[in-house]
Parts: C-alpha cells; sequence; structure tokens
C-alpha cells in the first residue's frame, strides 16, 4: 500500500480515509482526454486556463484541509507538529486570494498565490511552497492558455524553486522525494494524454510520499532525529502527494477550455 491511500505512518501512526473509490473513478478514465501543444494535433485548444489554475489551487485547499490532523501527526512523530496547521492556514488564505482575484492570468494567480503561501505558513514549508508557486507562475508568464508541456515545465520549474531554496535531493527525506518521482511519471506518460498523465504523476507522488519512510531525514527539522527519523513518512513529500492529487482532480473533474 503506498501513500496517503491507508498508508500508516510508523508504529501506531495516523492512517489516512483517503478516498480510493473517488481516485479510481477519476484515475485514467480519460473522459476528457485532448490534444496537448499550442495546438492539438486535431486542432483542439490547449486544455488549461486561469480557472483551471484556480480549480486547483482551491482543490488543494480542500485536500490540505481535510488532511490537516494527519499532515500535523505526521510532524509530531519527526518534526514539531505544526505542518498541517501551516498548510491549512497557507492554503485557506490562497483560496481567500484564487476567489478574489478576477482577471488574473494563470501565471499571475500562481505567483500571487506564492507569494500568499510566503506570508502565511511558517517555518520551512511556506517559503518552499511558495517559492515553488511562484516559479510555476513564471514559467507560465502572460499566456492565458496552456497545454501539458508547458504545465509539466511549469512544475519543473517549481521543483527548481524548491531545491534552489532548500538544497535537498532525493532521497533526503523531503518535499523532493515525493515532487520528483512525480514529474518524472508526467514526462513519461505525456502521450497517454492529459487526465492519465496527472494520473501518473499523482500516483508516483504518493509512492514517493510511501517511499519516505524508511529514509533518515537529511535536510530539515527532522534531520535533527537522525536514525530516529527512519519509520515515519515525510510530512512535506505528504502534502506534495495532496497537490498532485487535486491537480489530477482539477483536470479530471471539467470539461477542457473551450
Ligand atoms: P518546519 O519543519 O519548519 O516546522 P513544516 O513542518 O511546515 O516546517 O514543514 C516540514 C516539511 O518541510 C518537511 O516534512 C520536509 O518535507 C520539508 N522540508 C524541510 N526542509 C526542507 C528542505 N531543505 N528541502 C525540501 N523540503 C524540506
Ligand atoms: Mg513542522
Amino acid at each position: 500500500m503506498f501513500g496517503i491511500a491507508g498508508h500508516r505512518a510508523g508504529d501506531g501512526g495516523p492512517v489516512c480515509r483517503f478516498d480510493t473509490r473517488r481516485a479510481g473513478r477519476e484515475g485514467g478514465r480519460g473522459d476528457h482526454r485532448v490534444s496537448v501543444g499550442r495546438r492539438g494535433r486535431r486542432g483542439a485548444p490547449p486544455p488549461f486556463d486561469a480557472t483551471f489554475v484556480a480549480r486547483w489551487l482551491r482543490g488543494s485547499a480542500a485536500e490540505i484541509a481535510a488532511h490537516r490532523d494527519f499532515l500535523t501527526q505526521l510532524d509530531a512523530a519527526i518534526g514539531d507538529a505544526d505542518h498541517g496547521v501551516n498548510m491549512d492556514r497557507g492554503f485557506a488564505a490562497v483560496a481567500s486570494v484564487v476567489t478574489a482575484a478576477d482577471g488574473l492570468s494563470p501565471g499571475e494567480l500562481l505567483v500571487q498565490s506564492g507569494a500568499t503561501l510566503v506570508l502565511r505558513v511558517g517555518g520551512a514549508a511556506g517559503p518552499l511552497y511558495g517559492s515553488a508557486l511562484r516559479e510555476a507562475g513564471r514559467s507560465l508568464g502572460e499566456a492565458s492558455v496552456f497545454g501539458l508541456p508547458e504545465l509539466t515545465s511549469a512544475l519543473e520549474d517549481a521543483l527548481a524553486g524548491i531545491v534552489k531554496l532548500g538544497a535537498a535531493e532525493e532521497g533526503d527525506k523531503t518535499i523532493v522525494d515525493a515532487w520528483t518521482p512525480a514529474l518524472r511519471a508526467l514526462r513519461e506518460a505525456h502521450s497517454a494524454g492529459v487526465v492519465a498523465a496527472l494520473h501518473a504523476a499523482r500516483v508516483a507522488a504518493e509512492q514517493g510520499a510511501a517511499l519516505t519512510t524508511p529514509m533518515e531525514a537529511r535536510k530539515g527539522r527532522a534531520s535533527y532525529l537522525g536514525a530516529r527519523s527512519v519509520g515515519h513518512q515525510d510530512p512535506g513529500a505528504a502534502s506534495t502527494s495532496l497537490l498532485f492529487g487535486a491537480l489530477e482532480r482539477a483536470a479530471s473533474e471539467a470539461p477542457p477550455v473551450r
């Protein structure tokens, strides 16, 4: 069993009640599969716009809120028990920004959301996720619609922002351990279509988060515990898999842009 879905975090740790039936219904169904690129293979418009980004960010806020206690319990085991509370406060503020934003481009929405996270989330996660969203927004630039290649590049720039700030590598038991395999899977699944590719990314993020359990933390607060950090899932990797879950749902719950 991988990831947040029913994953037990350490001995006697919390178990997240992730709705696998919902994931199964949505995963890879392909109802809304569209051609990708600036102008799709069959002339379909690029599938993503500001509405999609807003849906992703609001969906992320809902996922984080639903898993707030789970994330905090993970952080209680190897940190200071604030990750769920931090992320919930920050993403609730992001959801308000998104709701109030009128006429912003997808990139501007992400840049403003990133700035909000930096302001509102304490600890390591605020600057890390904040710079991730900001870099993703910068990557999209002024575009009002974009395709899977641009989304993938934006998420890669987001990861580069996380690494630039936190200097973590895969295996250090951090956010990077969910983000990196998700992007690898996303690239590999490009030809399968938008929904299938984002499904693959979400699954890989969950697997990456689950695989942090046996790791010894080498970055962040958990690294102070040394070998005692082994046997617990990393809270930041878990929250990253929630963001990729929201991304998959944002693409599968609504038809592509007209
Ligand atoms: P804090 O540790 O300051 O209390 P949070 O609890 O909100 O901050 O976030 C902790 C998470 O931040 C960790 O689980 C880890 O995934 C992530 N993290 C910490 N340091 C780094 C880093 N240098 N690079 C990437 N992610 C990191
Ligand atoms: Mg913490």
